[in-house]
Formats: structure tokens, C-alpha cells, sequence
């Protein structure tokens, strides 16, 4: 069986050519499982019954498996998702005053092992298809509906979700060949039509997969930092061996040639007495001068057996202080979810039968206490 989560407009278009059916149908049924949200073919009433019947016996609409739904004191809700053979995934809401976003996960697991990310720290089982990472948008907004949700930015009947984020668990440009089609549907005028500037992809920075990026569906664009040297970068974000700071920054500029937004975002996990000194925050102002950026300072979040520690909050503003001074807008990372781990980095998921396909290095910096 098809699922019609899994094709994108091309490849919808693609099924009802090969039924020998016009190109309209395409769209008629997009419109049926991205905004009106429906869970079954015979839903879908324009349709005639025959051609009903034709495509029920084809393909079906195969939403995720819901394991826990679970909804934080501040009303940040979590899902842990069922994407089989013992694996499981998790998304997350975040309400806001203005928005609603959904945090999305593209992997189960994480091959880039970044020492301070729990979903780095369980290895690597497999990518996820593109209807996991369309049925998570799908799935957000239909119980979110259902539940009769509101906020301030909800219209009558219409989606909840207003943004998505590509930072759950997972580096989304490892799954390139499922995240542009699933970026596709997101932006897809009769599917969910979020505008480019609406949709962020954060990436621990896979060089090549970004310049394709720039040419196949650019977004709004989050590159994690951490890091203001190749030396710490190294220990930190181990991708940063094969493609470093000064490949990445070049990246950087080359995609905002393209990029909605005029703008990079870096985020910039703050560790106690690892990467939080304001002489680290100076050198990072001097590295991406050429960047037009902001910054988003993440206080990093503990999960077991991690051998790090969050900066003091005093830290934190002497950091962005430094930053602000030398120009650059930025913004602290409020930790949403915290009482359900549902912040960053803390989604765990369950990855089984990992393959512990990693990068071979080992980058477990023992964080000195010294200030
Ligand atoms: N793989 C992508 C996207 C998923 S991670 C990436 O690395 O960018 C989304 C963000 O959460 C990244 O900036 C990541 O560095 C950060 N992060 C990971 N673990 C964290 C933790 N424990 N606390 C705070 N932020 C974390
Ligand atoms: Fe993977 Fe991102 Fe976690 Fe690094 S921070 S291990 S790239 S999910």
C-alpha cells in the first residue's frame, strides 16, 4: 500500500497519471489529507465513489503510532512516536504568543555523536521516511484541532501549526532525500503552505548537503555553532573534522544568496567552563563577522549520564553582553517543557539495534569547573 503521506505534489501527481486520471485529482487530495486533515480515503467525498474505490485499494493515509502524549505545566506537549522495530521518535509543540511551532525529528538516533546531545549519545538506527516526518505536521494539527486548541493565531478550523523547527532527533541533512520532499509539503500551497521564512532547518554543519540545499528548497536557515575555534568545535561537534569552521562560514554565505531570511541563525549550547567565557564570546564575535547572523544562546539540558553542567545564568548574560556589544542581535533560548524533557537535546526517544554507525571519534571534553 501507498501512503499518501510519503509523496509529495510530484509524486502525487505521478499516482493519478499512472491511473490515467487529470492532474487536478492531485491537488483535490492533497487538499484532503494536509488541510482538511483526513485520516481515510472515503473521506473524501468529491471524489467519486468509483475513483474512491480505485484509490482506497492503492494507497492509504498512515498516520504515526502514537506511544505517550504528554503536555507541560507552560503547555509544551510531547509525542513519542512509534516508527518500529523497537525505535521511537518524539516531536514537540511549542505555543507562544504569537505562533504555535512544532519541533519535527527527521532520524532515530543521531550518527554525529555531539557530545552534549542525548540523541547523539544513542547512536544511529535509521532515517526516517518522509511520511514520519510529514505524519508528525499531519498529526500535530489534526489532535491539536480535535482537542479544539486555541490560541490567538489560530483561525477558525484552521491548522494549529503555524511553524515548524527541524531540531528535534536527528541531523536532517544526513536524511536529505527524505527532508526535501517532506520541506516540499510543508511549503506546498495545497498542502500546508507554510512560507519558507516559517520553516527552520538546524544543522550541525554537513557542508555539501547545504549547497544542494540552497539550490533544491532553501529555508530558513539555523547552523549549530558552539563553538568559536576548530579545536573546540572539534571536541564538541565532531562533523566539524571533516567540514570546519572555515568551510562552514563560507557555506553560510553562499546559502543566503538564496535563503529566505537575510540572516543566519547560530545557536550556541552554553557549557559551564567549557565554552561560556566571555574571551570565547569575543572570539566567536571575531570568527563570523562576515556572517550576517544572530545568535540564540541554548542553556544546555541535562539528561543522565552527561557529563556536562549548564552555565550559570550570570554567565550566560555576560556571554550575550559581548556579543550584543560587538553587534550582533542576541537572543537566550528559553527552556520550554522542562517539567516533561521536552526541551533540546533531551529528546531521547528509544533507539534500538543501533548500528553505532558514528564518526569514529570519541569527543567527551571533561568540563573544567574553573570560571
Ligand atoms: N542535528 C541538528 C538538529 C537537531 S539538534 C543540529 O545539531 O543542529 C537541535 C539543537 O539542539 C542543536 O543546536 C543542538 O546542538 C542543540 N542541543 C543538542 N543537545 C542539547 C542539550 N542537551 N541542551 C541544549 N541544546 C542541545
Ligand atoms: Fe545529531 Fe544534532 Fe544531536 Fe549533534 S546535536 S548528535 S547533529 S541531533
Amino acid at each position: 500500500m501507498i501512503n499518501l503521506l510519503d509523496l509529495d505534489a510530484r509524486g502525487l501527481a505521478a499516482f493519478f497519471a499512472d491511473l490515467g486520471e487529470k492532474p487536478f485529482r492531485a491537488k483535490q487530495v492533497s487538499h484532503w489529507v494536509h488541510q482538511r486533515l483526513a485520516g481515510d480515503v472515503a473521506a473524501m467525498t468529491d471524489l467519486s465513489r468509483p475513483l474512491r474505490e480505485r484509490v482506497a485499494a492503492l494507497a492509504e493515509i498512515h498516520g504515526p503510532a502514537v506511544i505517550s502524549d504528554t503536555t507541560a505545566s507552560d503547555g509544551t506537549r510531547k509525542w513519542l512516536l512509534d516508527v518500529a522495530a523497537g525505535n521511537a521518535v518524539e516531536m514537540v509543540y511549542i505555543p507562544e504568543d504569537d505562533r504555535g511551532t512544532l519541533c519535527v525529528s527527521t532520524q532515530a538516533g543521531c550518527a554525529l555523536d555531539c557530545a552534549f546531545c542525548s540523541t547523539g549519545r544513542q547512536g544511529f538506527n535509521r532515517n526516517l521516511t518522509v511520511a514520519e516526518i510529514v505524519g508528525q505536521l499531519w498529526h500535530a494539527n489534526r489532535t491539536l484541532l480535535a482537542d479544539g486548541v486555541t490560541a490567538p493565531w489560530i483561525e477558525q478550523g484552521r491548522a494549529p501549526i503555524t511553524n515548524v523547527v527541524l531540531m528535534g532527533m536527528g541531523e536532517p541533512l544526513a536524511n536529505y532525500d527524505n527532508v526535501v520532499p517532506a520541506l516540499r509539503v510543508f511549503l506546498d500551497d495545497n498542502a500546508y503552505g507554510l512560507s519558507r521564512r516559517r520553516v527552520t532547518l538546524s544543522t550541525s554543519g554537513l557542508v555539501p548537503a547545504l549547497d544542494r540545499l540552497r539550490e533544491d528548497c532553501p529555508v530558513a536557515l539555523a547552523v549549530s555553532l558552539h563553538a568559536g575555534n576548530d579545536a573546540l568545535r572539534n571536541r564538541l561537534v565532531p562533523i566539524n573534522r571533516v567540514h570546519p569552521l572555515a568551510d562552514l562560514l563560507a557555506a553560510c554565505n553562499r546559502y543566503l544568496e538564496r535563503a529566505p531570511r537575510d540572516f543566519v541563525t547560530f545557536e550556541y549550547v552554553m557549557l559551564d567552563g567549557v565554552n561560556d567565557a566571555p574571551e570565547a564570546a569575543r572570539e566567536l564575535a571575531r570568527l563570523v563577522r562576515d556572517v550576517p547572523c544572530k545568535f540564540n544562546l541554548i542553556p544546555w539540558n541535562p539528561f543522565p549520564g552527561a557529563q556536562f553542567a549548564t552555565s550559570p545564568r550570570s554567565r550566560i548574560l555576560a556571554f550575550q553582553q559581548v556579543l550584543a556589544d560587538a553587534g550582533f542581535v542576541t537572543t537566550i533560548r528559553k527552556t520550554r517543557g522542562e517539567d516533561i524533557d521536552a526541551a533540546c537535546g533531551q529528546l531521547a526517544g528509544r533507539v534500538q539495534d543501533r548500528t553505532r554507525r558514528r564518526l569514529g571519534i570519541r569527543a567527551v571534553p571533561a568540563p573544567s569547573t574553573a570560571h
